[in-house]
C-alpha cells in the first residue's frame, strides 16, 4: 500500500468515561479512542510513524530500521507498518540473551517478517556504533529508513499535531493527559495544543522525570513559543518503574473496565494514566465542572493475561 500525506485513517472517536469518583467531583473524563485507529498499529505509535513513513516513501528507503525492547509497542507497530506498508523491517533488540521467541512482541514482529539483531545491554546504549557496525557488515543504510527508539522525532510531531486537531474538533478541553515513556507524545500534543488547555503527563517510569523534561524541551527547540507554564510531568503513578505493576493497579483497571465496557487498558501506559487521573480527581486537582480529554494511546498487545 502506497501511503501519502493524505492517507487518513479514520477519525479516533471520544467517548465519556464513566467512573464513581468523577461523579462525586464533578469533573467530566472524556476518552481519545487512539487505540482504535489500527488494530496493530494503534495508537501514539501511528500518530507518531505516519509522516515518518511518508518521509521514508519519498526518500525510497526498502527497509526500516529501529530499536527497543522485546515487550516495545514501538518494535511491534513497525513490524506493522513495515508489512502493511511494504518495507522490510530491522529491529535491534536490547539483550544479547534474547531470541524471536523470546515474548509475544518478538514472535508477531517476527511473524510479520522483522528481521531482529540481539545486541547486549551495554552495547545497545551507542546507536551510532551499532548502525556503522551494520554498514561495516554490509548492510545497505543507504536504503533504509532509520526510526528512533520510540518513534519519537521531529516528524513525530506533525502526527501529534493531527491527534490534537481532532481533539479540538471533537470537545472543548481544559485538560489533555497522556502516558509518557520517552516523552515524544506528550511533547507533540503540547506544541499543538492552545491555550488555555493545560496538558499534563503521566510518567510511566521511575526517576525519569527531569531528564524527560529535557529531552521534551530538546524534542520542542524549534518551537520557541511553548508555554511551559501550561505543562505539568507528575511522576508519582509509576508504580515501581516501566512495567512494574501490582495487584491495585490491576485490580484498578478491571474496575474501570466493568464501569465502562467498551474500554480495555493495559498496565503498562494507560492503566497508570488512568490510575493518576482518577487519584488526582479524587484529590480536588480539577476543577469542578471541567472536562478532562486522556488519550488513549494504545498498547493493548502487551495487556497483561490475568486481565
Ligand atoms: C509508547 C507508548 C507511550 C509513550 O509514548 P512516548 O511518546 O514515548 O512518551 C504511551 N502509551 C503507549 C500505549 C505506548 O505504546
Amino acid at each position: 500500500m502506497l501511503i501519502s500525506p493524505s492517507f487518513e485513517l479514520p477519525v479516533s472517536p471520544v467517548q465519556t468515561i464513566f467512573h464513581p469518583v468523577l461523579e462525586k467531583v464533578g469533573v467530566k473524563l472524556i476518552l481519545k479512542r487512539d487505540d482504535l485507529i489500527h488494530p496493530s498499529i494503534s495508537g501514539n505509535k501511528w500518530r507518531k510513524m505516519k509522516y515518518n513513513l511518508v518521509e521514508a516513501q519519498q526518500q525510497g528507503a526498502k527497509q526500516l530500521i529501529t530499536f527497543g525492547g522485546a515487550y516495545s509497542n514501538h518494535i511491534y507497530a513497525t513490524a506493522s507498518a513495515g508489512k502493511v506498508f511494504g518495507f522490510d523491517t530491522l529491529g535491534i533488540i536490547r539483550g544479547d540473551e534474547l531470541n524471536p521467541q523470546s515474548s509475544p512482541t518478538l514472535q508477531y514482529a517476527a511473524e510479520n517478517g522483522m528481521q531482529f539483531r540481539f545486541v547486549s545491554r551495554t552495547a545497545y546504549r551507542d546507536k551510532e556504533e551499532i548502525l556503522e557496525q551494520l554498514k561495516q557488515e554490509n548492510v545497505a543504510l543507504e536504503k533504509a529508513y532509520y526510526l528512533p527508539e520510540g518513534g519519537s522525532n521531529h516528524l513525530a510531531l506533525k502526527g501529534l499535531a493531527e491527534l490534537s486537531q481532532e481533539i479540538y474538533q471533537q470537545t472543548q478541553p481544559d485538560y489533555i493527559v497522556s502516558a509518557v515513556g520517552k516523552g515524544g507524545t506528550i511533547a507533540g500534543i503540547l506544541a499543538s495544543s492552545n491555550a488555555p488547555t493545560h496538558i499534563i503527563g503521566i510518567v510511566a517510569l521511575k526517576g525519569a522525570k527531569e531528564g524527560l523534561f529535557r529531552d521534551i524541551q530538546e524534542l520542542l527547540s524549534e518551537h520557541p513559543a511553548i508555554d511551559f507554564t501550561r505543562f505539568t510531568l507528575l511522576d508519582a503513578y509509576h508504580f515501581g518503574g516501566y512495567a512494574k505493576y501490582n495487584s491495585t493497579l490491576l485490580d484498578f483497571i478491571k474496575n474501570f473496565e466493568s464501569y465502562n465496557p467498551a474500554v480495555q487498558l493495559e498496565q503498562v501506559y494507560t492503566g497508570k494514566m488512568l490510575y493518576g487521573i482518577i487519584d488526582l480527581a479524587e484529590k480536588g486537582y480539577f476543577k469542578k465542572g471541567s472536562e478532562v480529554v486522556a488519550v488513549h494511546t494504545g498498547g493493548l498487545q502487551g495487556r497483561n493475561n490475568t486481565l
